[in-house]
């Protein structure tokens, strides 16, 4: 049998975050040629996708500021509305549990796996549960969970750790995908192709056999509708289909932020989340169900409402945004920051842009030198993802508070390059004589590297060059090139006379410091 490719994640203790700090993590990843053509590929064809449909819609600007106004006005009543939420559901016959933190959603999540009898459950696509490594929790109490989405199949049958919130096996291409069916999915011939039809035929085949033997599903929500208890999970294989139907028994792990107030607010939603996540109009799989119906799908219905973290990011005023994420990975697929470290670098089972912004809420920012508190840190701020964001989250705007929190919030810090270099700057920037001098220096420096890039400088310079590259300097700086300007113009105007439009009779310029007329 061929070896599946190495390269899986470590085993983290906290799905939440675990490993390095974002840059130690995004050194090791950079290295990697293959991961980051495997990313560049995959995240382009979804982005361009996602462009062609949005730009059909002549309302999308619309939709989301609906979407985002709906979003805002549920966190703001956030308690009234998940207990009319419990209360719809348990009307219908379900049953609500609430959960503080992990270790109570997975003994929650446990004790109705042991109740119904089962060794074994099958999974739809769920963040929640990933986030609270209820699939180890399950496993050391002695029950299998098998993930039926394809790309979380993939991750479980290798071991890895999911690299994106939509693609979990996005940094994995054909070959490598082709290679761990072959040699851990049970029953696959050693003659599989890497053909995307063979491949989901192999893991049809697999899953099949499963739906049909177990007894316990276990599955996410997308979406919770307060005014008729509704529940709602949106995907695109329909093998979610098949297990929120099929087994007797469902448990569903939803963070508290997924409910809507009203089923109209459904509209909304299902048209933003398609074409902003999969680039599709319409998701192909849109299951909702109500509490249960006698002879008709699962007979008992368990909702565990899952906090972890949530009440604590919702208390932030300009942070709570993070929670009206509808999960759609756009602004995963617009970062550049993501496309060339993968997820694997934010050490979460949220990567990209609001990874960045939602782990260090849910875990909080207490201690700065955590490598949550790095997290903030992982963006050049240019405002890719608040463009694409279906719900109009201010992703850079929270970046920007919360690196302000991790660096002052709890008092005196360690001192860090980071705030030593950034301190430096103050000190420059804060006098115009001492900016001015800056300049000269920098321009100087630049003529005398000739316009080559610089990798590495002495201290103090090297706080910048350890985690970037120097741009070529230039050998005049903007204010000198404009002086000079000027002082040449000026020259001109004096010894040429002027035209009556105020305009330079050899360049055709206006001069500078003129209106149209000539006059100053
Ligand atoms: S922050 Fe916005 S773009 Fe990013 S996953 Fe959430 S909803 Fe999608």
């Amino acid at each position: 049998m061929p070896a599946v490719p190495p390269k899986p994640a470590a085993e983290p203790l906290d799905p939440l975050r675990w490993g390095p700090t974002f840059p130690e993590a995004a050194r090791g990843t950079l290295d990697d040629a293959q991961l980051r053509t495997n990313l560049r590929r995959a995240t382009r064809t979804i982005r361009d996708k996602r462009l062609a449909v949005t730009a059909e819609l002549p309302d999308w600007e619309a939709l989301r500021d609906a979407g985002a106004a709906i979003k805002a006005d549920a966190m703001d009543r956030l308690p009234e509305l998940l207990e009319q939420l419990e209360a719809n559901v348990t009307a219908h016959g379900g049953t609500v549990h609430w959960a503080r933190d992990a270790a109570e959603a997975n003994r929650i999540v446990t004790g109705l796996v042991r109740a119904a009898g089962a060794r074994e459950v099958v999974k739809v696509k769920s963040m929640a549960t990933q986030e609270i490594g209820l699939n180890e929790h399950l496993e050391a109490e002695g029950i299998t969970a098998h993930e039926t989405d394809l790309a979380e199949l993939i991750v479980q049958l290798a071991g890895d750790r999911p690299s994106h919130i939509l693609v979990p096996a996005i940094h994995r291409n054909r070959d490598e995908i082709r290679d761990v069916f072959r040699s851990q999915m049970p029953g696959v011939p050693d003659r599989l192709t890497n053909e995307p039809a063979a491949l989901a035929m192999a893991a049809r085949e697999h899953l099949r056999a499963l739906f049909l033997r177990a007894d316990v599903a276990i599955s996410g929500a997308n979406l919770a509708i307060a005014e008729t208890g509704t529940v709602a999970v949106v995907e695109s294989e329909g093998n979610g289909r098949m297990c929120l139907t099929l087994p007797r028994t469902l448990v569903t792990v939803m963070g508290i932020e997924k409910v809507l107030p009203t089923f109209r607010d459904l509209e909304v939603f299902l048209q933003l989340l398609p074409r902003s996540s999969t680039g599709e109009r319409m998701n192909p799989y849109t299951t909702t169900w109500t509490g249960v119906t006698p002879g008709d799908g699962p007979q008992e219905f368990h909702l565990v409402l899952l906090d972890n973290g949530r009440t604590r990011a919702l208390a932030d005023d300009v942070g709570r945004q993070a929670l009206h994420c509808i999960r759609c990975s756009a602004c995963l697929n617009v970062c550049p920051v993501y496309e060339r470290t993968g997820g694997h670098a934010y050490g979460s089972v949220y990567p990209g842009p609001i990874g960045a912004i939602l782990t260090p809420q849910l875990l909080g920012l207490d201690d700065a030198d955590a490598a949550t508190a790095s997290l903030p840190f992982a963006s050049t701020l240019c405002g890719a993802c608040y463009d694409a964001c279906p719900v109009k989250i201010d992703i850079p705007t929270a970046l920007v508070h919360l690196r302000d929190r991790a660096l002052h919030d709890g008092g005196p810090r360690r001192p860090t390059a980071a705030g030593a270099a950034m301190g430096a700057a103050a000190v420059v920037l804060s006098s115009g004589r001492r900016f001015r001098w800056a300049l000269r220096g920098a321009a100087l420096a630049g003529r005398l590297l000739g316009g080559r890039r610089v990798r590495r400088l002495p201290w103090p310079g090297s706080l910048w060059t350890a985690s970037r590259d120097l741009p070529a300097l230039p050998a005049r700086s903007f204010r000198g090139a404009w002086a000079a300007r000027v002082a040449r113009v000026s020259r001109a105007t004096r010894d040429t006379p002027a035209a009556p439009d105020g305009r330079d009779p050899r360049s055709g310029e206006r001069s500078p410091g003129t209106d149209g007329r000539g006059r100053p």
